[in-house]
């Protein structure tokens, strides 16, 4: 990080203060109460729940202490996580999670239109067979270089013995 730019030094001064506000007792006991008995937002679970705070950069206005005010969202673990990669739960399934853009999960997606993965798998077991064929032929021909090699050799290395007894005389 480049300290000496104002601009990187005022963020992380920022952010040293923001964690520090996150880790302070105060503000622990804030989440604690917010969370309080409320479910997942998203998929209703009980366990392990977190406050997602959605504008974090609305920091150094007493609105971001305030939990309800500021909209944050109680979240599970798997929620909270999938929402900072950049999923939603899945609105058909509730169990799986989609990109935002999309409307539906894989899973669902699968189950919605069988034909379209009826021809990935199809596309997929020919693509398995071809390798299998290539990997096939690479080994005939790995075989047979083999088998030419060797005869080569042998083939040589008669020479190689009628040869070295001429060699000798010579020298
Ligand atoms: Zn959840
Ligand atoms: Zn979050
Ligand atoms: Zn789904």
């Amino acid at each position: 990080m480049d300290v000496s730019n104002p601009q990187t030094r005022r963020t992380s001064n920022r952010r040293k203060k923001l964690n520090r506000l996150w880790n302070s007792k105060e503000h622990k006991e804030r989440v604690k109460a917010f969370i309080a008995d409320r479910p997942c937002q998203w998929c209703g679970s009980m366990e392990y729940r977190t406050a997602h705070h959605p504008y974090r950069s609305s920091y150094g206005e007493d609105i971001y202490t305030d939990l309800e005010l500021s909209q944050c969202m109680v979240l599970c673990r798997r929620c909270h996580m999938a929402l900072h990669k950049g999923l939603k739960l899945c609105p058909i399934c509730k169990k799986h999670y989609a990109p935002f853009e999309r409307d539906m999960c894989f899973h669902c997606y699968c189950e919605k239109y069988p034909e379209v993965m009826e021809k990935v798998n199809s596309s997929k077991e020919k693509r398995k067979e071809d390798q299998k064929k290539a990997r096939h032929e690479a080994y005939l021909k790995s075989k047979k270089w083999k088998e030419e090699h060797k005869e080569h050799k042998e083939h040589r290395n008669g020479k190689d013995a009628a040869k070295r007894p001429d060699k000798r005389s010579k020298g």
